[in-house]
């Protein structure tokens, strides 16, 4: 068995329950509270915190993990980055006061406070800039330490930046960006295992092709052959369209590829003016690097 440490609750729960989903390996609703439940396979998952995954896997109470970056980070501990799974996406920022007079690090006077759940990353990021600061970690609720007078700046994680805002707060710098990754220990008894290091390699390119279908559609339609030249220019595909004969009167062909989604409608609009007929448009669910 390969145990896989995933988030019990938070925000990266749910997107890791839906991607391991897609990769076929069914995390069941943690609802009941379970630590443990098969996620098919020889996978079992261990769910907890997403701040206590780093530990868990350099320990090796797991042989692989899911967490934030920045968690991977601020625990300090060695592990191997195997998937960037790019949900959760945020920055950790430095912020202070929008009345605070400080618009950028420079500003910032010797001997400030900074608070933070984040304190190993902060201390770092402040040494290396010769910023002499006091670090007081706190476990949450950060943007309102600057107005209740226990810090003057803050290093707090941001996606859109609305929190910062609307609690009076300008960004000055960005420690670090973060999204989900598959993590191992370099030293654990699954890297040195070769039939388990197997496994963990096997999830890592299941859950890629997954990632890398989600930006992808697979297109198929029926173009005038005269056409093809052209129509290679609008879908290279991946190696190429496939190019399908069409059992009527020889003049149109059926034409395969994989396409991004992100342009899909500037595609099929290009498509058509070429003469293209019945597009259809598929969702792929994995596409194996
Ligand atoms: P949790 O404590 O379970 O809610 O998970 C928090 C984790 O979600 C963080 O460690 C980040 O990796 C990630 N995350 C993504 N966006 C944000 C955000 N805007 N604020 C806080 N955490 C975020």
């Amino acid at each position: 068995m390969l145990r896989i440490a995933l988030p019990n609750k938070g925000r990266l729960a749910e997107e890791a329950r839906i991607l391991f989903g897609d990769a076929g390996l069914d995390i069941r609703s943690t609802g009941d509270r379970a630590l443990t439940a098969s996620l098919g396979g020889e996978f079992e998952g261990l769910f907890v915190r997403a701040q206590d995954i780093p530990e868990f896997v350099a320990d090796g109470a797991a042989d692989a993990g899911v967490t934030g970056w920045d968690r991977v980070c601020e625990s300090g501990r060695d592990l191997e980055m195997l998937v960037d799974l790019e949900f959760g996406r945020c920055r950790l920022v430095v912020a202070a006061r929008d009345d605070s007079g400080i618009v950028a690090l420079g500003d910032i006077p010797g001997g400030s406070r900074v608070a933070t759940v984040y304190p190993r990353v902060t201390a770092s990021f402040f040494r290396e800039r010769d910023i002499e600061v006091d670090i007081v970690p706190i476990s949450g609720a950060v943007e309102v330490a600057p107005h209740i007078g226990i810090a003057d700046v803050i290093v707090d994680l941001t996606s859109t930046g609305s929190t910062l805002r609307v609690n009076g707060l300008r960004e000055l710098d960005t420690v670090l960006e973060s999204t989900a990754r598959l993590v191992v220990a370099p030293g654990s008894a699954a890297a040195a295992d070769p039939a388990r290091r197997r496994s963990i390699d096997e999830l890592a390119t299941a859950l890629t092709s997954v990632l890398r279908a989600r930006g992808k559609r697979y297109l198929m339609a029926n173009v005038p052959r005269s056409a093809l030249e052209l129509v290679k220019r609008v879908i290279p595909g991946l190696n190429g369209p496939t190019v399908i004969d069409i059992l009527n009167n020889g003049e149109h062909v059926a034409v395969h590829a994989v396409v991004p989604a992100s342009t899909i409608y500037r595609t099929i609009a290009e498509l058509k003016t070429l003469g293209a007929e019945g597009i259809l448009v598929t969702r792929i669910e994995r596409l194996a690097p």
